[in-house]
């Protein structure tokens, strides 16, 4: 037996926390137990620590903490990321650009709106091939997912949307595939019209954001000076809930407007209680925005708040990126754009220069040369491979290792105490200490 090479332990209070990023993994220990796995690590002796301390042994065993000898670890984790990313053939997911444009122009957007671009129906039909090579009596998958993004997707929503999502909801159901739809809209053009007609598909989520409480938003995201769109976007929500559709707001924030973020829970205030399960709400830093560990705690605090006011406030994710990659690490997934041509990362702009494919008028989805390096851009670096916590990190996404093709990069810049950090907070959140 050895010990594995995803181990890590940190101090925590008087005791210590030992985990292992392959199973996921912790034990929390005392000081007596540390010295002694220590000692066993240093003079590479577990059949004298199994002799001593038989039931530890077995629990160090059992949680991955020690392994087989000749149990190839690295190779696991490769083996796990080709069974997620490379080998799923049970379910497509369909992101679809219906348009670039957008009713707003917020200052950090990545996206370039471009004013007049909406899907023609010659894209749509191709589209609905798609839809049929992919679902037929042959084919595995059980599950088919779109989901809407842009630009603004309810800009085009009956001419667009509303087409396409019938057929797909008559087709799935043909062939007794599961078809559901998220959106990610910034949440203006929802009405009780477009509730009602999408009263008959599923819907996993709707993703809508906030730039901070009434004033802050309304200075970034407006329709005209004079017209801002806090309070229709806050309607909306409250629609939503009211139709017990799941919606996440998400709050953008911003060291300048992380003040006013108190009073959005205020203007929730009026939902009824048994309608705020369907309501999660998650707290993200503005991309541009510099370092800001220091907000942490603000940010903290805000948590606590929502909550105490009944809101269902997320602490942000735990990773586990290897199990659970971004959609564009994997090649069960595409994004079309309104003009036909493919991409795969959703937090980059939709430039023809980046573009890595285009749906072909049969439905086929023609991929280039860089969609075949980002399906393999992982995994090809140095630090990565030698890193404690690779199984939780991936290594970055696929988007990210196609940017550095070539680098010897940690994408976090992380040195082993930042490492540890995120560990200790993964287990902070898991035995919900961390709030
Ligand atoms: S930046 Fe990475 S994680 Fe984000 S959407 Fe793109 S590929 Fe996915
Ligand atoms: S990107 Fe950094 S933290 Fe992530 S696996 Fe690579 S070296 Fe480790």
């Amino acid at each position: 037996m050895k010990f594995s090479r995803f181990n890590t332990t940190i101090a925590y209070t008087d005791k210590f926390v030992l985990y292992n990023a392959l199973q996921n993994q912790f034990l929390y220990i005392n000081p007596l137990i540390k010295e002694l796995i220590d000692a066993s690590h240093d003079h590479d002796d577990l059949v004298g620590l199994e002799k001593l301390h038989p039931s530890l042994f077995e629990a160090l065993r059992e949680k991955g903490f020690i392994v087989e000898t000749n149990y190839d670890e690295l190779q696991e984790v490769i083996a796990i990321r080709e069974r997620v990313d490379l080998e799923n053939e049970t379910f497509f997911h369909l992101t679809i650009n219906p348009t670039m444009n957008c009713n707003f122009s917020c200052w950090y957007c990545y996206e370039s709106h471009e004013k007049k671009s909406k899907m023609e129906s010659e894209t749509i039909e191709k589209i609905k091939a798609l839809i049929e090579s992919k679902i037929n009596a042959t084919s595995k998958i059980e599950r088919f997912h779109i989901a809407w993004f842009g630009g603004e997707p309810f800009l085009y929503f009956d001419r667009i949307i509303m087409p396409i999502i019938k057929f797909a909801h008559e087709y799935c159901s043909k062939f007794g595939v599961k078809f559901d739809n998220g959106f990610t809209t910034n949440g203006f053009l929802i009405n009780t019209g477009n509730i009602t007609a999408l009263k008959p598909y599923d819907i996993t989520n709707f993703q809508i954001t906030l730039d901070g409480g009434r004033e802050e938003h309304n200075s970034v995201r407006f329709v005209n000076d004079k017209r801002g769109s806090y309070d229709e976007i806050v309607a909306n929500i409250k629609l939503l809930c009211k139709h017990k559709r799941n919606t996440t707001l998400r709050i953008n924030y911003t060291k300048k407007n992380l003040p006013s973020v108190t009073n959005i829970a205020q203007d929730f205030d009026e939902i009824p209680i048994k309608d705020r399960d369907y309501l999660s709400i998650t707290f993200h830093k503005v991309w541009q925005e510099e370092n800001t560990e220091s907000l942490k705690d603000t940010v903290s605090s805000l948590i606590k708040y929502f909550r105490s006011k009944g809101l269902n406030a997320l602490v942000g994710g735990l990773p586990d990126n290897l199990r659970h990659s971004c959609y564009a690490d994997r090649n069960n997934h595409a994004t079309i754009n309104y003009n036909g041509e493919l991409f795969k990362c959703t937090a980059r702009d939709f430039k023809s220069q980046n573009r890595e494919g285009f749906i072909d008028k049969n439905g086929s989805l023609v991929w280039n040369e860089t969609y075949h390096k980002r399906l393999d851009a992982k995994f090809k670096n140095k630090p990565c491979l030698t890193c404690s916590i690779l199984p939780i990190c991936n290594g970055g996404c696929s988007q990210v290792a196609l940017e550095n093709i070539d680098k010897d990069y940690c994408v976090y810049n992380f040195d082993e105490n930042s490492k540890k950090r995120v560990v200790l907070e993964k287990f902070l959140k898991l035995t919900n200490t961390y709030l």
